[in-house]
């Protein structure tokens, strides 16, 4: 089993306490690799050495073209790396590898686009109101980002947070799940050969309260880019707060799925299967609600029952693999846990509702891609993320309901609008409560695009030109032109 090492001040290096945790592979259930169990004395030197970074000059005196340059590097070796990568994730966290091959491949992309970025940082001339006076802005960086990332997409989640806070300037703290760190480990090894300077890039693996908590509350971190569960983030939020701590947070969803009786129904029903089926329902975007319009409920359901049952379960390794294991023991327990709680509600189970027993599915954690029918919007089944393979079937009877219905959670990541009438597109779309939503189509994301939430989701961008201004603050530079600052007592 091979024994990993933590990334702190361009060297790698055991925890401080000699501690080791496994990282299970979900299809076999065994252990396959050891990642140093760091704790706060290992975040403590990781954050000196990105403050150190972040003051030195072989960081803070790169021309901004430069920086730019040194992303554009890492993203090249980053491509040379992408299958090696993909197969580490995919044996780490038990997603597809066809998945996490296609997330790997676009990664680099990610570092491209914010490395074209790093020198169009600009502020402004301001007008004036007050006489012989010059005024400008400059976009500055914050200092030390903690970046802290969950498991279901490790290094794609890496990517939006370390692309534009490296373009804008900042040096990084990263700190991994604990279920899914060694595809981070070996990413790390390309900042020293793309040309970093030590301590630019650090990455401190282990547990979320031995490790995230003093990252997130350590004095020289100035911004906490969080991607988790709700929870989480709000303990993440409620530290940062007592920090007065700049704070991005991505969090969890239950992103509804809408199908109108004019929509490609073809289309649809893929768009329903592969909203929440894809990744075994473990990403934060997942259509987990699907509503449908009442006149078609019935034929579209018989549809999509016949399209979930063909999925491919097995070795996520597997090409031809479509449904995989989930991720951790304790999240396996808990996408059990829901089947209980939607039959205990009186949803009705039309397709899965328990372990997968099938002889493809070894002794990983798998259970059936589950549909329940029956399911009303108070239900905790349509209300909660399960984060796993589990639909909840809503009627709807017109766009005043679907809405209700769709806005009525907690949560506001994203939502999906199957129609072929472009004005219920535009009216839907501007009535939905989520920070994405498609029309036609689902989880496209894009590293020009924007994303985040709405509500309980979270807020603060990734992608697109709004990622980058969450790593600046703007600074005001006043300048007396005519040298007239001749009272000394009062303001100008
Ligand atoms: P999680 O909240 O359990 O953990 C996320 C990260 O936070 C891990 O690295 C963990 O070690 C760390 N952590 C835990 N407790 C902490 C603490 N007290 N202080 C600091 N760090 C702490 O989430 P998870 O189970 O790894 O991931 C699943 C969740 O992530 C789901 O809710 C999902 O919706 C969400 N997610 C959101 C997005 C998005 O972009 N909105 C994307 C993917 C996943």
């Amino acid at each position: 089993m091979n024994k990993h090492r933590m990334l702190v001040d361009g060297a790698w290096v055991d925890a401080a306490a000699g501690e080791w945790l496994e990282s299970i592979n979900p299809f076999t259930a065994n252990a396959w690799a050891l990642i140093p169990r760091g704790r706060k004395a290992d975040v403590d030197r990781a954050v000196d050495a990105a403050k150190k970074a972040f003051y030195g000059k072989d960081w803070r005196g790169l021309t901004a073209s430069a920086r730019g340059a040194l992303l554009r590097r890492l993203a090249e070796l980053l491509a040379t790396e992408a299958d090696r990568l993909a197969e580490i994730e995919s044996t780490d966290n038990g997603k597809l590898i066809s998945e996490m091959r296609s997330q790997l491949h676009y990664v680099p992309k990610w570092f491209h686009y914010f490395a074209g970025l790093s020198d169009k940082i600009e502020g402004r001339v301001l007008p004036s109101d007050k006489p012989g006076f010059f005024n400008f802005t400059r976009e500055e960086p914050l200092g030390v980002v903690a970046a802290i990332t969950p498991w279901n997409s490790p290094l794609l989640l890496a990517a939006w947070k370390l692309a534009p806070a490296l373009a804008a300037g900042n040096t990084v703290v990263l700190k991994p799940s604990e279920h899914s760190s060694v595809s981070a480990l070996a990413f790390g090894e390309l900042f020293e050969k793309a040309g970093f300077p030590p301590g630019a890039v650090n990455i401190v693996t282990g547990l979320g309260n031995e490790a995230g908590e003093p990252l997130i509350t350590h004095p020289g971190v100035a911004k906490i880019a969080f991607t988790g569960g709700d929870r989480t983030g709000q303990a993440v939020y409620e530290q940062a707060a007592r920090g007065i701590k700049r704070v991005t947070l991505e969090l969890g969803g239950k992103s509804a799925n809408i199908v109108f009786d004019d929509a490609d129904l073809d289309q649809a029903v893929n768009g329903v299967v592969a909203g929440i089926f894809a990744a075994t329902g473990q990403t934060c975007i997942a259509g987990s609600r699907a509503l449908i319009h009442r006149p078609i409920y019935d034929a579209f359901v018989e549809r999509l029952i016949t399209l979930a049952k063909t999925a491919r379960m097995g070795n996520p390794l597997d090409l031809s693999t479509q449904v995989g294991p989930i991720t951790t023991r304790p999240q396996y327990e808990k996408v059990l846990e829901y089947m209980q709680v939607a039959k205990g509600e009186g949803a009705v189970c039309l397709l899965g509702g328990g372990p997968a027993q099938r002889p493809e599915c070894g002794t990983g954690w798998f259970v059936e891609p589950t549909i329940f029918a029956g399911v009303r919007p108070e239900m905790r089944i349509a209300n909660e993320e399960v984060f796993g393979p589990l639909l909840s079937l809503i009627p709807f009877d017109d766009e005043e309901e679907a809405i209700r219905v769709a806005n009525s959670t907690i949560y506001g990541l994203a939502a999906g609008v199957w129609t072929s009438s472009i004005r219920r597109a535009l009216a839907m779309s501007e009535r939905l409560e989520a920070g994405t939503v498609w029309v036609n189509c689902y989880r496209v994301t894009s590293y020009m695009t924007p994303f985040g939430g709405f509500k309980r989701s979270g807020f603060g961008r990734e992608g697109g030109m709004e990622a980058i201004r969450e790593y600046l603050q703007t600074k005001s530079v006043w300048i007396d032109m005519e040298g007239k600052t001749a009272n000394p007592f009062g303001l100008r």
